[in-house]
């Protein structure tokens, strides 16, 4: 450990003793906000003190206002908190977002304005050129573009975003592998129908189905993935040039974004040599030990038939990709499978995460 790492730990000793942070949460009644308030319930450094989302929930408790879609109930101490719109300036500091992108667009930069750190999982700031577009294992030294944002957009407070879902997953497989020369990516993924927000995809659509388009997603994928693997330098980031060619489709799952991907990388290394780098790559949030970070950001199996949503989409809370089926591709060199879960490790876990380093580097104060 590095003297900056311990005197990281020491603080994040002295944070954690620290009573809870109030952070408030927009759009907390979607998938993706019931997921934060799982994630946020019984989290060591924050505490869900505000919870908002449109007219049709403003005014009721959070039970009835959500129409919760997860196996657990939720929290006692959540359930009866009334749900409010979302104001600027009323909830605390540190607010994570679940809306809906048409809301995002407006609701979003109006919380900066009024000095709220933003963490959102919308796609509305994503390629705004000052805006972190953020995976903690990969490019913590995109927060630096968070002054630049300040001065751009003439905020006091800060947007950083989330990938999409299933770029979250292909970023983490693709950037341990930059080392071998990371070239061409051809991916195929089959998503589930959490993806989709509730209600999501009609049931007369989705069951005994496959449908081949999800609107955005592809372009979403090809251009993010650049992004978050590209550079910083001085104020800027410049995208990595690896190519992506996505082809989207939704599959009668419910959890579990699977994505299949042939890579092209120059170096072109042994299939064990990639093996052994995707299951021995670490990050900053596990060198720090952060509370959300799995031991591993990615774990390989070895069984012919996996992963499988069903089987691995919680592995590790949610928050490790499981990738299997290394193997050879007669066309760019190396083929595999990989799957993240889409609502944990694709949004609120992955947040909540984003949080956490930003905490542990000074992004956000304690207070
Ligand atoms: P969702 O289930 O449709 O939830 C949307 C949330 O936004 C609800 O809380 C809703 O409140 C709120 N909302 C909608 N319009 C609003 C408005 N005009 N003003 C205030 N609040 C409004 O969607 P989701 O799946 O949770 O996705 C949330 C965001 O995360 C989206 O931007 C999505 O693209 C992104 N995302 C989703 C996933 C996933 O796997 N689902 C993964 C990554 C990223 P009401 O309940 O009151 O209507």
């Amino acid at each position: 450990m590095s003297r900056t790492d311990l005197e990281n730990a020491t603080e994040r000793k002295a944070f954690s003793a620290r009573r809870r942070m109030d952070v408030g949460v927009l759009g907390a009644t979607g998938m993706v906000g019931q997921q934060f308030i799982c994630q946020l319930a019984a989290h060591p450094w924050f505490r869900p003190a505000w919870l908002a989302a449109s007219e049709r929930s403003e005014g009721r408790a959070y039970r009835d206002a959500a129409s919760w879609r997860l196996p657990e109930d939720p929290p006692a101490e959540i359930a009866d908190v009334t749900v409010e719109g979302c104001v600027p300036g009323r909830g605390p500091r540190l607010i994570f977002s679940a809306l809906d992108a048409n809301a995002a667009k407006d609701i979003e930069p109006a919380f900066a304005k009024a000095g709220h750190i933003v963490i959102t999982n919308a796609r509305s700031f994503r390629m705004d050129p000052s805006v972190p577009l953020l995976i903690s294992e990969i490019n913590g030294e995109h927060l630096a573009l968070m002054p630049r944002q300040r001065k751009d957009h003439a905020w006091p407070g800060a947007i950083v975003t989330n990938p999409n879902c299933s770029t979250i997953a292909l970023t983490m497989v693709l950037a341990p592998l930059r080392q071998f020369g990371l070239r061409a990516v051809n991916v195929t993924t089959l998503q589930a129908v959490s993806g989709a927000g509730y209600p999501g995809v009609p049931s007369m659509d989705i069951i005994g189905n496959v449908v081949p388009f999800i609107s955005g997603e592809e372009e979403k994928m090809q251009s993010e993935t650049q992004k978050i693997l590209g550079s910083f330098e001085a104020d800027a980031v410049t995208p990595h040039p690896v190519v992506v060619s996505a082809h989207t489709t939704r599959v009668p799952v419910i959890d579990g974004h699977t994505l299949m991907a042939s890579i092209k990388l120059d170096q072109g290394p042994s299939l064990e040599d990639v093996r052994e780098r995707l299951s021995t790559w670490r990050g900053r949030p596990q060198e720090l030990g952060l509370p959300s970070a799995p031991p591993a950001p990615v774990v390989c199996l070895d069984q012919p038939d996996r992963p499988q949503p069903r089987r691995d989409a919680l592995r590790d809370g949610g928050m490790a990709v499981s990738v299997g089926r290394i193997r050879p591709c007669p066309v760019l060199g190396v083929k595999l499978a990989a799957l993240g879960h889409n609502t944990i490790r694709g949004a609120a876990g992955a947040a909540v995460l984003n949080a956490e380093l930003m905490v542990a580097d000074g992004w956000i104060d304690g207070d």
